[in-house]
């Protein structure tokens, strides 16, 4: 149900009220309160609510898309009171919207033909994002369920009770929780489960009974991103990859071009690796080393197997 708009929270309520929550932070919802914050100091022009997944093999997204339709709008209605800004859902899986063309960076160069620099967040060039999970959950953001009607009403409720923990006797609600899936490429098999975002990665391993060494990587695959069992899923993405510990042999780079073709930024990321191999920061900044967005992209079309987008990354923290 969408709220009156006098029912509805102002912006420095709502970040005061965000910041003392758990909010999850993941590639398409970047750091909630930090965009928040941001954009009480700049121009937000554009919304951007995603319901594709990242990846194609993954469906938790869409699926929120479907089963949450009323609590997205709501959200996305609280955000709309706060900013003046046109909202762009992104609902549809299309060429658009295949890896990486969903990632901040990207977006926010489709949008406004801007980059944004690393490390940025997309609201210091005026586009806030947002997943269809987290619009939801700003519809009623409390562990409680008690939403926005305290903070906003005037009634007894105070944001100090807002903030309290839910009493220890009700069960948690479900709409508090992250769907989550583990793709086992060891066994071959998926696992999915719904947890409270404190939750550790390794307890989602245990769930899933995968007990022995491996590599453990989040999002999508191609990005190769590690991530420790200890890290909360809400620190995550919400596919998360158990691998063989195979060892990687690479052969010599034979500037055969791939990595560069595909690089979706227009960077050269052969020539950043071997900068990082020699240590070369002039050559890291005059091949634009800052301007990777981690795609991983290289790293997957390299015939040679080099760790060309780990190269890049270390090119960027010789110019950094
Ligand atoms: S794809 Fe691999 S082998 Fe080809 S130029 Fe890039 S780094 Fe070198
Ligand atoms: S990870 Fe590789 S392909 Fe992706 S932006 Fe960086 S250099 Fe380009």
């Amino acid at each position: 149900m969408i709220r009156p708009e006098a029912e509805l929270p102002d912006l420095q309520t709502a970040i005061d009220f965000l910041a003392a929550q758990t909010v999850p932070v993941r590639t398409t919802s970047p750091d909630l309160v930090a965009q928040l914050r941001q954009a009480q100091s700049n121009v937000i022009r554009r919304i951007v609510c995603i319901g594709v997944d990242l990846d194609d093999t993954c469906d938790v997204l869409a699926q929120t898309r479907q089963t949450r339709a009323a609590e997205i709008e709501a959200g996305l209605a609280l955000l709309t009171h706060w900013f003046d800004a046109k909202v762009v859902r992104i609902d549809q899986p299309s060429a658009e919207t295949t890896y990486p063309n969903l990632l901040p960076e990207m977006l926010v160069l489709r949008l406004i033909r801007k980059r944004l620099p690393a490390g940025a967040l997309p609201t210091e060039m005026g586009v806030l994002i947002v997943d269809v999970l987290t619009a939801a959950m700003l519809s009623s953001p409390s562990p409680s369920g008690g939403g926005w009607v305290g903070a906003a009403s005037g009634n007894n409720q105070s944001i100090a009770d807002l903030r309290s923990p839910p009493p220890p006797n009700l069960p948690r609600r479900g709409r508090d929780e992250l769907p989550v899936i583990l793709d086992d490429h060891i066994r071959q098999r998926r696992f999915r489960a719904t947890v409270p975002p404190e939750t550790p990665v390794s307890e989602i391993l245990a769930l899933a009974g995968v007990a022995e060494p491996m590599l453990l990587r989040h999002g999508p695959l191609v990005a190769d991103r590690p991530v420790e069992p200890s890290t909360p899923i809400g620190q995550t993405d919400l596919q998360l990859h158990v691998l063989p510990p195979a060892p990687i042999v690479s052969a010599a780079c034979t500037r055969c071009g791939e990595c560069v073709a595909v690089c979706p930024v227009r960077i050269h990321p052969a020539a950043l690796l071997q900068a990082a191999q020699l240590g070369n920061a002039c050559d890291a900044a005059r091949f634009d080393a800052l301007a990777c967005i981690e795609c991983g992209l290289c790293t997957a079309v390299c015939p040679s197997s080099l760790p060309v987008r780990a190269g890049v990354i270390a090119a960027k923290r010789l110019v950094a």
